[in-house]
């Protein structure tokens, strides 16, 4: 049976992606229905269901400073960015393989809905 996580998927390329990182635990790819100018998700390559179920306690600060490092690249680093992780039910979480979402190129309201 084919994997069903879609972001496992992207990550073997099996579906496309525009991918703007690739090291050896992390990708990010443009997301396919951006909420900003900027919207790009970083994701570990090794399928993780959320942040509840994180154990490798380097992956999580790994995916922060790719978002660091993407938000200078991008050019959104001086003007600000948000940086969300969804989990579960409650959080909106839609894909159940972790995820950060780099968000800027707006202004950000607070609180979120
Ligand atoms: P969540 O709601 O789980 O925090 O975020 C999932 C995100 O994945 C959403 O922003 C959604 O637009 C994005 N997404 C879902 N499927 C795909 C896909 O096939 N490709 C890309 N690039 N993004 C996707
Ligand atoms: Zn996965």
């Amino acid at each position: 049976m084919a994997e069903p996580c879609i972001f496992c998927r992207i990550v073997r390329g099996e579906i496309p992606a525009q991918l703007l990182v690739n090291t050896t635990d992390c990708v990010a790819f443009r997301d396919l229905s951006p909420q900003a100018p900027v919207h790009i998700l970083i994701i570990p390559k090794k399928h993780v269901a959320s942040l509840d179920d994180v154990t490798d306690l380097e992956i999580a600060g790994k995916m922060t400073m790719l978002a660091v490092a993407l938000a200078r690249q991008e050019g959104i680093a001086a003007s600000g960015y948000r940086t969300v992780i969804n989990t579960g039910a409650d959080g909106g979480q839609s894909v159940f393989h972790l995820h950060l979402h780099l968000l800027g190129g707006r202004a950000m309201t607070w609180p979120p809905g």
